[in-house]
């Protein structure tokens, strides 16, 4: 572990020809096909690619949420290769801050206790759990929604609560699933220029994404076609929208 680090002592991906196969009796799919990338700490990263491409499939193995068939991930400096499914559950609870396309809220519960939830499972005493999400609420513009629910928000205003549940225990990275594949223009919007505030603020982001106005949003771009990496780049034409937060809670 100590030698990962001092190797490559900012990045927080590595991946080494990795490969992702699945067997539907007799026949291999090569969802990812030697899948070589690092993601250095501070980043701001796009995956892209058609349908079928390998993008979910790398979001998976990048979630640890998935293990790579052979090749080499490692995490922060963490070797995942062969880590347990417990020991997996908890570097992924450690370091990854998850936002998906559906914001995945709970229903029944208050945007307050939607974002204490990982501190929850992190053992956080109830006090300092209850003022970091205040914090963190009011870092996406939200801190007069805090005791809503899901219901009583808009589809931008669920995805903000989602973010913020994102990183509320400080991960080392942002993973995003088309995070604006629920919202209107106007939200998705608001949503991009969040996470450039974000990733201003020093956070490494990766989002998974098929939307080129989604994309044009991040520093660099990866994209995949047949499971393999077509073009690794930085983005030549990056978009960059006010950040709508702090004070605002409508949209
Ligand atoms: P994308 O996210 O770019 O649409 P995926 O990573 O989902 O692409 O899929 C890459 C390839 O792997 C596709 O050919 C897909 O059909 C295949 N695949 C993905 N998941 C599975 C699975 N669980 N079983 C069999 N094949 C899969």
């Amino acid at each position: 572990m100590m030698n990962e680090q001092s190797m490559n002592e900012l990045a927080i991906i590595v991946l080494e020809d990795v490969t992702r196969e699945y067997d539907l009796g007799g026949q291999v799919i090569h969802a990812l096909d030697g899948v070589s990338f690092a993601v250095q700490q501070g980043e701001y990263v796009a995956i892209m690619g058609p349908s079928g491409s390998g993008k979910s499939t790398t979001m998976n193995v990048i979630g640890c949420l998935d293990l790579a068939s052979s090749g080499r991930y490692v995490l922060d400096g963490y070797d995942v290769t062969h880590l347990s499914e417990d020991d997996l559950a908890d570097l992924r609870n450690q370091k990854i801050g998850f936002v998906f396309q559906n914001f995945n809220l709970l229903a029944r519960t208050t945007a307050l206790e939607n974002v204490e939830l990982p501190m929850m499972y992190a053992g956080v005493a109830a006090t300092v759990r209850r003022k970091r999400a205040l914090e963190a609420l009011e870092r996406v513009g939200l801190q007069d929604r805090v005791h809503n629910r899901p219901n009583e928000l808009s589809g931008g205003q669920q995805q903000r609560v989602a973010i913020a549940r994102a990183m509320v225990n400080r991960p080392v990275l942002i993973l995003a699933d088309e995070p604006t594949g629920a919202l209107d223009t106007h939200s998705t919007e608001e949503i991009m220029g969040l996470f450039e505030e974000l990733n201003r603020q020093g956070n490494t982001i990766v989002i998974v994404t098929h939307e080129a106005d989604v994309g044009a949003h991040a520093d660099r771009i990866i994209r995949f076609r047949d499971g393999r990496i077509e073009s690794d780049a930085p983005n030549p034409r990056r978009i960059v929208t006010m950040p709508a937060v702090r004070g605002r809670s409508d949209g």
